[in-house]
């Protein structure tokens, strides 16, 4: 089945910046973590807690992830909650737990860096940065983890359009740093039912006007656990190139985003699921 439409033009009204344009680029770009490609034909998941809490729930949950077939671990040491008085994360201390434990099971790590200040620590540590809807368009720190040598996973601003998301890749790509995954994670919207609303037009749409990969955050994007599942195979039919989603070994006592993470058990099965729509599609995931 022939499923891509990446290559056909499309008028959006808007000029897509030049380095992350397909139109100058048509070759999908293929972003390297420690190893494992992202923009290739395997769908990668990337799965792990909102925060690390400490170190019995990192490695028990790096391990029911990886099990199911997860291929990058995530997890918040820098937290960017909307409340000063929720959990911050844990810092450097997070840092090294989450460190220790991907390199214990072997599985690469993604983690948010908030700040200029904190690239060059994080960098020491993680395989890849992850800069949050929040600071989509904090211009300095774009510019910074486009001068680091280590992929970047760019979540949309939450009320950016998709010509802003654009913009906001290509001030990490005109620094020479070309290893950008862009990420979907829901908008806002007079919705109120769900956190944000999943906007999964975006997906073949990015697809057509970029040559980065693009994968999609249910998790973020619903806020509702018992939708995850049927949004993250929605986001493999509409071609995303992966998932971001978050999974505890406890989802009842997780001091961040519980109400929509999985726990393992419903991780797996959904992996399960995933595989099938993926096949559908002419993708795969190990
Ligand atoms: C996260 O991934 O933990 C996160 C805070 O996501 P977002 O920036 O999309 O809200
Ligand atoms: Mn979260």
């Amino acid at each position: 089945m022939e499923t891509c439409t990446c290559h056909i033009p499309v008028d959006t009204g808007f000029e897509v910046p030049p380095k992350a344009s397909r139109m100058l680029s048509p070759e999908n770009t293929l972003v390297n973590i420690r190893g494992v490609q992202v923009g290739g034909p395997e769908i990668i998941v990337m799965a792990g807690p909102c925060a690390i809490e400490n170190s019995e729930q990192i490695a028990e949950t790096a391990i029911a992830v990886k099990s199911a077939g997860a291929k990058i671990l995530r997890g918040g040491a820098f937290k960017p909650r909307s409340s000063p008085y929720k959990f911050q994360g844990l810092g450097e201390e997070g840092l090294q737990m989450l460190s220790y434990i991907s390199r214990k099971n072997g599985i690469p790590f993604v983690t948010e860096v908030m700040d200029t200040r904190q690239v060059e620590l994080l960098s020491g540590y993680a395989d890849m940065l992850q800069v949050g809807s929040r600071n989509m368009q904090n211009f300095p720190l774009l510019k910074e983890v486009g001068m680091c040598r280590k992929p970047v996973l760019l979540k949309r601003g939450m009320m950016s359009t998709i010509e802003e998301f654009l913009l906001a890749a290509e001030y990490i790509l005109v620094q020479g740093n070309d290893q950008v995954i862009l990420c979907e994670r829901g908008i806002r919207t007079f919705e109120t039912a769900t956190r944000n609303t999943l906007d999964l037009n975006a997906v073949p749409m990015l697809k057509q006007l970029t040559h980065l990969p693009v994968v999609v955050d249910p998790s973020h994007g619903t806020g509702v656990k018992s939708i995850i599942p049927a949004m993250a195979k929605a986001a493999i039919a509409a071609g995303a190139d992966g998932l971001i989603m978050e999974v505890h070994y406890k989802p009842e006592e997780a001091l961040c985003d519980g109400q929509q993470s999985l726990n393992p058990h419903e991780f797996n099965e959904m992996m399960v699921d995933l595989r099938k729509v993926a096949a559908a599609v002419d993708r795969f995931i190990v």
